[in-house]
């Protein structure tokens, strides 16, 4: 089997679940409790803190653990819209539903507007009109780089325009980190998300990362960890393997990208050599690890079925989203026509691929293309 669906999820690394067995087992304290059990917990805690923040170049303090992105992203953009008793809201047009659906919510129980920030075809956004900004208030939302072209987007002319009229600016990082250096002060965000998983982590476990000086309401209520942001008895065997993986992404970031972007050139020259294949968002900056091309004559479903079938594991655009023969949203807002947006999947490469896999995906490529010709002939 060949895996190469990294940005849907990523293996747990071996030495992220060896840090977390023993707070599985012997180490089963309470990090509120005052007696030595609940103090390792604690003590695990506070090193893993250290760890995340270290990845994003912020304060231990700044990091609140969550279940994941997903919570991270809803608790950022519901904490900032308290704050307002009328505000406006903008997004990016190709943010994931963890940030999506949260700001959809939110216009309609506030009944503020939502606008989208304009795209280019190469899935880039821009800044909006400086009217825009004189209308009163804005919360925004600008993905860092896409889980599905892995677009890399500049938020920070976006956050530094808002930080100056008041407004506040939240970013998913969640594809970015471990993957490119990410350094919170230069995404110019206020809050930001990242997530355990997609950096060989565990499932289930996030942070939200924020600004010193950002003062917010929590979404839930029940006691006082992480800083009463995210109250609950911490997931200790998660957030230590969090932070283990976040270690390891941070001093592995080289390697990693490098080996990504290798693997990459060679799938891009291969699939080049392809008839009907169109690649997406290619003259774009792109994450190392991500390529979505669309194949003629083929439905991007059928495709990764086609492919699951002769051992090749990956999307046909984010996995959340999968399940319906919808074009993909992202492509869409790209002005992608909706027939090739249909066709399309999603390579994400991870650590543990190599060239060979690489070479017997395009071979596997090339006989679907010969089978789909003799089909249509
Ligand atoms: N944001 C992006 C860009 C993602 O790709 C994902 C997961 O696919 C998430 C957020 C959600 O993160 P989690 O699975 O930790 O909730």
């Amino acid at each position: 089997m060949v895996y190469l669906d990294h940005n849907a999820t990523t293996p747990l690394d071996a030495r992220v679940l060896e840090a977390m067995l023993p707070y599985l087992g012997r180490f089963y304290g309470n990090p509120s409790a005052l007696h030595r059990l609940g103090r390792l917990s604690r003590g695990a805690i506070d090193r893993a803190r250290e760890q995340v923040a270290a990845l994003v170049a912020v304060r231990p303090e700044q990091v609140i653990f969550t279940s994941g992105g997903t919570e991270a992203s809803n608790l950022a953009l519901w904490g900032l819209s308290q704050k307002f008793s009328s505000a406006r809201l903008v997004s990016g047009q190709t943010e994931h539903p963890s940030v999506a659906e949260p700001v959809a919510a939110l216009a309609k129980i506030k009944g503020w507007s939502l606008d989208y920030l304009p795209i280019s075809s190469g899935g880039v956004h821009a800044l909006p009109s400086d009217e825009y900004f004189s209308k009163g208030p804005v919360i925004a939302a600008l993905m860092k780089a896409n889980n599905e072209t892995g677009v890399l987007e500049d938020p920070r002319p976006l956050g530094e325009r808002l930080r100056a009229l008041g407004g506040f600016l939240h970013v998913d990082a969640v594809q970015a980190a471990g993957k490119i250096p990410l350094d919170f002060a230069s995404t110019g965000a206020h809050t930001l998300t990242i997530s355990a998983h997609k950096i060989r982590g565990p499932k289930g476990v996030g942070a939200l990362i924020l600004d010193p000086e950002v003062r917010m309401s929590p979404m839930t209520w029940g006691g006082g960890q992480e800083r009463g942001l995210r109250p609950g008895t911490e997931n200790v065997a998660g957030i230590v393997g969090f932070g283990i993986a976040a270690e390891l992404a941070k001093k592995e970031l080289e390697t990693r990208a490098a080996q990504a972007l290798s693997l990459r050139y060679q799938l891009e020259q291969g699939l080049s050599e392809l008839s009907g294949v169109t690649l997406h968002a290619a003259e774009s900056p792109r994450l190392p690890n991500t390529i979505q091309f669309s194949f003629e004559g083929w439905d991007g479903e059928a495709l990764v079925m086609a492919l699951d079938r002769e051992g090749f594991q990956l999307s046909s655009g984010s996995a959340c989203a999968s399940g319906g023969n919808e074009p993909s949203p992202v492509l869409m807002a790209m002005g992608v026509p909706a027939d090739l947006a249909r066709g399309a999947i999603r390579v994400s490469l991870g650590v543990e691929n190599e060239a060979h896999e690489i070479d017997a995906f395009l071979k596997t490529l090339k006989g679907l293309s010969r089978a789909s010709h003799e089909r249509q002939e």
